[in-house]
């Protein structure tokens, strides 16, 4: 199919896998310009016949229960974004030279001739609030745009649909990248690399090669983490536009080509006249919400993307004023007896609960879950001495229970032996007992919910539940 725009579709055999969330709109677009359609699902349950009886109204062919067999005649495969890449359907594709696009490349090829460029950003953590954070800059530099991708809007929607944009703001994952051969962003960052899909990939290199795709031919910026050599690796590996800059964004003083942190304020050592000796003041700290350290960094990505646009820097720091993020991440539930109460339920693996947990001096930490393999040695060895206490929740909760023993004996732990969904308001009045005042009670799991609730807001939900219970009874 070459790697540019394609246009004329009229006859083309594609095979959409997977029906859902990404393949019903690459269904209806491709049969829309006249492609010959079919859907394969592998499962067969009432949603999918629903969604198939949708599209089989439009005349598209829709094989439930089947998502193993390539479609005879099949020109070119369009899959949902986390299909594994070693199922026989790829395998036969493979075989037969056809080739295979996720949801992503399909919207780059089908993107208009004037479509707006994409700031792209990916990472293994703070991929969705860089990206709303961008366009929260975007926006008060007057342009048009919105944070879409792996974050509810879908890029077909945005490319397909009515409005105009001047810019996109894209969050890609992983799978996305690896199934995006061809897409190539005006900049793009990735914020950080820790094992995570790794079953998925196969193997950490392969899951570095994947997110460093997200730099290949970016014209104006590839932005990478000082403090993260592996991102900054896949800058180096990347076969970019001419002239393209390597943007490093660090917590500290910034060299020339970078921005970072001087006295409490975010600055711009890239997009300056004569950056050996000016640097350009873009915001405080304190216009960072929350200014977390991690999330300082997430809001220099962003501004490093934003400026390669060519922000102003007002706009920056008005962008990240006007900027909330989204429920359960690091979210402030509330102050009981001078304690404070924080809900960063979005903390599902290791190295974002070791975010979260850099971000306070004394903290009662409630964790626990469902570890999915990970370990937690290193977690809890590099956050012990912040830790007041600790109480554990949750199925897996005896491995961070063992870590404890082994990295922070002295910190007093409670064991609770129990699944079930009001283990989480005893959970909260176990940590009551445990804070002094000044002390944070910092929900950071560090592991996925679903072994005691039905997502990682749930689990916020009743975490911020029993604190106002606590702040009651106060
Ligand atoms: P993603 O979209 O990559 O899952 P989010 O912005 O939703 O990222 O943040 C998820 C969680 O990751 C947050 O609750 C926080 O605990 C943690 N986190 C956010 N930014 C970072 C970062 N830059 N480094 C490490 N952890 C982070």
């Amino acid at each position: 199919m070459g790697s540019g725009q394609v246009t004329d579709w009229q006859g083309t055999h594609v095979t959409v896998a997977g029906l859902g969330v990404s393949g019903l709109p690459a269904a209806k677009a491709l049969h829309g310009r006249g492609a010959k359609v079919t859907v394969v699902n592998d499962g067969d349950d009432a949603r999918a016949r629903e969604q198939a009886a949708e599209l089989e109204a439009l005349g598209i062919t829709v094989r439930l229960g089947d998502g193993a067999t390539l479609p005879e005649g099949t020109e070119l495969v369009v899959t949902a974004p986390g299909w594994k890449p070693d199922k026989p359907l790829f395998t036969a594709a493979r075989e037969a030279g056809v080739e295979i696009w996720g949801d992503v490349e399909l919207a780059w090829r089908l993107r208009g001739p004037d479509a707006a460029p994409w700031l792209a950003v990916t990472g293994t953590n703070g991929k969705t609030t860089t990206v709303q954070m961008l366009a929260s800059i975007l926006k008060a530099a007057g342009l048009r745009t919105a944070a879409v991708g792996n974050i509810g809007v879908s890029l077909l929607d945005a490319v397909l649909g009515e409005e105009t944009y001047d810019v996109l703001a894209v969050e890609l994952s992983s799978y996305q990248l690896h199934w995006a051969p061809s897409l190539r962003a005006h900049s793009a960052a990735v914020l950080n690399l820790a094992p995570d899909h790794l079953d998925w990939h196969g193997s950490m290199e392969a899951y570095a090669a994947d997110k460093g795709r997200i730099y290949e031919g970016n014209r104006v910026a590839c932005v990478y983490n000082l403090a993260d050599k592996a991102t900054e690796e896949l800058v180096r590996e990347a076969d970019v536009e001419e002239g393209c800059r390597a943007i490093g964004f660090t917590l500290g003083t910034p060299g020339p080509s970078q921005l970072g942190v001087v006295d409490g304020i975010l600055v711009d050592r890239t997009f300056v006249e004569n950056r050996q000796k000016n640097a350009q003041e873009l915001a405080e700290v304190s216009d960072v919400n929350p200014p977390a350290p991690h999330n300082i960094a997430n809001a220099l990505a962003a501004a490093a993307l934003a400026r390669a646009f060519g922000v102003p820097a007002t706009a920056v720091r008005d962008g990240l004023r006007n900027f909330t993020p989204d429920a359960h991440r690091i979210a402030h539930v509330a102050d009981v007896d001078s304690v404070a109460y924080i809900d960063d339920s979005k903390a599902t693996n290791t190295h974002a609960a070791e975010a979260s947990l850099a971000a306070y001096e004394s903290i009662v930490w409630i964790a626990g879950g469902l570890a999915k393999g990970a370990t937690f040695d290193e977690l809890v060895a590099k956050s012990a001495k912040r830790l007041r206490g600790a109480v554990l929740i949750g199925r897996d909760r005896a491995l961070i229970r063992e870590a404890l023993a082994r990295h922070a004996p002295e910190v007093p732990v409670v064991d609770l032996d129990r699944t079930d969904t009001g283990a989480m308001l005893a959970a909260v009045q176990e940590a009551q007992g445990l804070a002094r005042p000044g002390d944070t009670v910092l929900l950071a799991p560090a592991c996925a919910s679903m072994d005691m609730f039905a997502n990682y807001n749930k689990r916020g939900d009743a975490f911020a539940a029993a604190v106002r219970e606590l702040g009651d009874g106060a």
